[in-house]
């Protein structure tokens, strides 16, 4: 679950992290009213969507007083910003942060998340704030600091004085960088999260430290133990088909292809994925029905599948070892019952009742395409595209 900047703002004030004093306002008629509020000569206007890289697409302004700021917050209000981590379709603005404007000295980068290859929780720092890491990862890697944390919670004294030492801090901003980087890995701990990042973190021309930017996502196996944070999921921001899933029990997640994909077991739904890439198609999904499906998970999954509208074509991977093809079969056909299904189908189902289960879709009124291997499968459902392959 992904966290407005506000949001996280609220919870690294929480965890004593310094942020700008701000205002959300999430109507027009608001903004004058929170930029009198907040003061001060020189306010910014920033809209609150799930992807970063708002500075450069027009979601980040600056304003000289209350009366620029409400115009400015105004007119950001139902923009479609698209910026690199939106896609194409971009996201609506629905929700604005005004904060006070700081005098900005110098921008760093600083992050907490987890490294998979460690199995550890790191810490990511680099004095090459304000603009995007991956680029500074890419074209100077000696200039990103990593440290790994251990899963006791606390990160050691130590451990965050070498960081902030790195960033090039010494004395008193040494100091506030340090608590900084224990209270974000206490947050980033005691929260569950995935990912908490600060970019920028400002030192600012008075020489104070604060998070000028604020990112986090708390992991959604977590959820069941933090109640404080299920009312901040922001629905607006999510894939309705994606929303319908967690309902449903199924592991899905939307892509850009047209090929619908209904597998069960995460390392075969990839494999799929794969394959069909290979044969020069593209997914629109990953769907994943789990190893213990039941009847209802196959028509639920079914129908979330076709819900789709750019699915044009669609591929069904079965490995029956705990699921019976039989029963997947069967549970297609009902689904079907309710829902007018236009796309070709290829249908690719081994192990446990394999041949009652193609018996049973060869015998449909539906004409399937039955696939005898996943390669086959992949092939198959590529050239069933209307217009062919994308
Ligand atoms: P994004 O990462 O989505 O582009 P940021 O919040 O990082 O959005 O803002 C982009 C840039 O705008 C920052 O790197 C910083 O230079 C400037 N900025 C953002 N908020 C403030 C602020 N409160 N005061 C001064 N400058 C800001
Ligand atoms: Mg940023």
């Amino acid at each position: 679950m992904k966290l407005h900047e506000y949001q996280a703002k609220e919870l690294f004030s929480a965890y004593g992290v310094p942020v700008p004093r701000g205002k959300l306002i999430t109507n027009p008629w608001q903004a004058y009213d929170a930029a009198v509020e907040i003061g001060g000569e020189r306010l910014v206007v920033k809209a609150q969507i799930h992807a970063g890289g708002r500075g450069k697409a027009g979601g980040v302004k600056l304003a000289h007083g209350a009366e620029e700021a409400a115009k400015l917050a105004e007119e950001m209000f139902g923009r479609v910003l698209v910026t690199p981590q939106t896609g194409p379709a971009g996201k609506k603005v629905g929700k604005i942060l005004l904060t006070e404007a700081v005098d900005i000295e110098k921008e760093y980068y600083l992050a907490i998340l987890v490294d998979r290859t460690a199995k550890k929780p790191a810490i990511m720092a680099s004095a090459e704030g304000g603009v995007e890491i991956e680029q500074v990862a890419a074209r100077s890697p000696e200039k990103i600091i990593l440290e790994h944390g251990s899963f006791t919670g606390d990160l050691p004294p130590f451990t965050a004085r070498k960081i902030a030492y790195g960033l090039g801090f010494t004395g008193k901003q040494a100091g506030a960088c340090t608590k900084m980087i224990q209270n974000l890995y206490r947050l980033f701990f005691e929260k569950d999260c995935s990912l908490v990042e600060v970019n920028p973190l400002v030192l600012t021309k008075q020489g104070d430290l604060l998070a000028v930017d604020a990112k986090a996502a708390i992991d959604d196996n977590a959820l069941a133990r933090h109640p404080e944070l299920r009312g901040l999921r922001d629905f607006d921001e999510e894939e309705p088909l994606e929303i319908l899933a967690r309902r449903y029990g199924v592991d899905y997640v939307k892509l850009d292809g047209r090929i619908g994909c209904m597998v069960n077991g995460a390392g075969l739904a990839m494999a799929t994925m794969d394959l069909i890439k290979l044969n020069g198609g593209e997914p629109a999904n990953f769907l994943d029905i789990k190893g213990g499906a039941n009847k209802q998970n196959v028509i639920n999954a079914f129908k979330l599948l076709t819900a789709d509208e750019r699915v044009e074509a669609v591929l069904i991977n079965i490995f029956g070892g705990i699921v019976r093809c039989d029963m997947v079969a069967s549970g297609i056909l009902e689904a079907m019952k309710e829902i007018a299904v236009k796309a070709p189908i290829v249908v690719r189902i081994e192990g446990t009742n394999a041949a009652e289960g193609r018996r049973i879709l060869k015998e449909a009124d539906y004409p399937f395409i039955v696939a005898d291997s996943l390669a086959d499968a992949a092939r198959k459902v590529v050239a069933a595209l209307p217009g062919g392959k994308r």
